[in-house]
């Protein structure tokens, strides 16, 4: 192994401590894969009032200590704990900014009003520990807008301290659309300095742009999808940031997630009501009759299912599909099931829809994480008609379950799913270029006639996609040959 790195994540998410979406994911399953690559990692998130202390074993670190924001001392303390892995984690405690229900918002979605303090509070605060309790790094990486900051503090801030001042900075983007955008009255209390309120760093249309200045300041920005770091650099897709982003040229780059398999493993998963291989896929048919018995629909093994597990968010192009299922259903014999929750008026029509199709439709509304490994464990093939998927993770279970994904061609889907071929069977699912209902209606009916008429492709795709494993420990060392560019880089810069 190349030398052991030290590497430290600033983060407003980490699991199993606190998660909302994939970038808490990413935060809790990297380290642990870089860890066991020998690398020397800790992990630094604020102690939220969700976070349970006692389960997760918390003990005090480092009290009290002032953090210096534009012209106000903060005070607050640091607790420590351990993951199952081993790798260090430190909670920043301020009970003004963090000791309250939500991580970005209130019970009733709001965002807290002062989002902007709270985070740039705690990035200035993740880099102070590290100076009073000499911790070295040589890479900081950091997480979306939230902890964004980080890249500029360390090159204006911190360019001469012993501990910090050799760090090279990582900006991952989890979703473009998030950019931390707010009045340029909140800017002073960064610290960040007037002279990077400029156009090219943190400064956008009159206000602050949290996510662009770290762009501009990270020695390397990373997406989580190859795909997906295209489509940001050079479509409307970039949220106005394409701009920024062609200017790093190869300082930015996409890295594919990686699949916890220890969670989605059908030969070990303990929600499913059978367990199953490649090898042999008798527990594959238990569990989808169960699941077709479960949602009311007719339990027939010749009827393929296409399953859901989605946030019904306007990203996830669910909106879509809605029309598609009511003319499918009215030409072909498909059963469909869907769990989600979201968007009230999407919720409500979901809702609706097993009372139109009795036997053909079944849906939940709620989050339900047994449900979701059922539906994939039951269903032969799984729908994301995502309008944009930096990633996404479902196609991959859905690999791994041997329910064939049908996906819009964008970010991340395209990096994991391959077009079937009619001709060899080749591929282990269905892309469509186009999202909108009719070739979602058309490549619904392209995969039922493949399932009644070419189950010898069926049969080969799932062999395929069942083998397949995109693991964390591959993600992870692609992150080492960025963090190695980002080492270079910052080396060419040091003053
Ligand atoms: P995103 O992070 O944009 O929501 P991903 O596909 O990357 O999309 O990941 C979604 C994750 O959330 C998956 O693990 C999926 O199973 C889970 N999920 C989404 N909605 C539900 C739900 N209603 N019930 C259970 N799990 C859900």
């Amino acid at each position: 192994m190349a030398t052991p790195l030290k590497i430290i994540m600033i983060a407003s998410e980490c699991v199993p401590y606190a998660k909302t979406g994939g970038l808490g994911d990413v935060v809790g399953a990297l380290p642990k894969a870089l860890k066991q690559m020998g690398h020397d990692v800790r992990i630094i998130i604020p102690k939220y009032a969700s976070v349970d202390a006692r389960k997760f074993g918390l003990k005090p670190f480092h009290s009290p200590m002032g953090v210096w924001m534009g012209g106000v001392e903060e005070w607050c303390s640091a607790d420590e704990a351990l993951t199952e892995e081993g790798v260090p984690v430190y909670f920043i405690e301020h009970q003004g900014f963090f000791g309250r229900e939500g991580i970005y918002n209130n019970s009733r979605h709001e965002d807290y009003l002062d989002n902007s303090r709270r985070f740039a509070f705690l990035t200035r605060a993740a880099l102070q520990l590290c100076i009073d309790r000499n911790i070295e790094a040589d890479i900081v990486h950091v997480h979306d807008w939230p902890t964004a900051p980080a890249a500029a503090y360390l090159k204006t801030w911190f360019w001469n301290s012993n501990v910090l001042g050799q760090a090279a900075s990582v900006l991952t983007i989890h979703n473009i659309g998030h950019q931390g955008k707010y009045g340029r009255d909140q800017y002073g209390y960064t610290g960040l300095g007037w002279e990077h309120f400029t156009a090219d760093k943190f400064e956008d249309l009159g206000n602050i742009n949290f996510l662009k200045g770290g762009i501009h300041f990270a020695d390397m920005v990373t997406t989580v999808s190859p795909s997906y770091a295209e489509e940001t650099r050079n479509t409307e897709l970039g949220a106005g940031l394409s701009a920024y982003l062609r200017v790093k040229g190869d300082a930015y780059t996409g890295i594919l997630n990686g699949v916890d398999y220890n969670e989605w493993n059908p030969e070990t998963d303990p929600f499913i009501p059978a367990r199953f291989s490649a090898a042999n896929l008798e527990g594959k048919a238990i569990c989808k009759a169960a699941l077709q018995q479960h949602f009311g629909l007719e339990v027939n093994p010749n009827i393929p299912v296409f399953g859901v597990v989605s946030r019904f968010a306007s990203q996830k192009g669910l909106d879509l599909l809605y029309p598609a299922i009511h003319t499918v259903l009215k030409e072909m014999a498909a059963q469909f099931v869907i769990l989600g929750s979201g968007e009230k008026d999407l919720e409500y029509k979901f809702m609706q829809l097993p009372a139109q199709y009795p036997g053909k439709v079944g849906s939940f509304i709620g989050y339900n994480n047994e449900l979701s490994h059922w539906i994939e464990a039951g269903s032969d093939f799984f729908l994301m008609p995502s309008r944009y998927e930096p990633c996404g993770l479902n196609q991959m279970y859905s690999l791994r379950y041997g329910a064939l994904p049908i996906v819009h061609a964008t970010g991340g889907l395209i990096d994991s799913v391959e077009q079937y071929d009619e001709y060899d069977g080749a591929g282990n699912g269905f892309l469509f270029w186009d999202a909108g209902p009719k070739s979602i209606h058309n490549t619904i009916g392209w995969a039922v006639s493949t399932y009644y008429d070419r189950k010898h492709h069926m049969a080969k795709m799932i062999q395929y996609a069942m083998g397949q494993r995109f693991s964390w420990e591959r993600s992870a060392g692609e992150y080492l040959k960025v963090y190695e560019q980002a080492l270079q880089r910052r080396r060419q810069l040091v003053r």
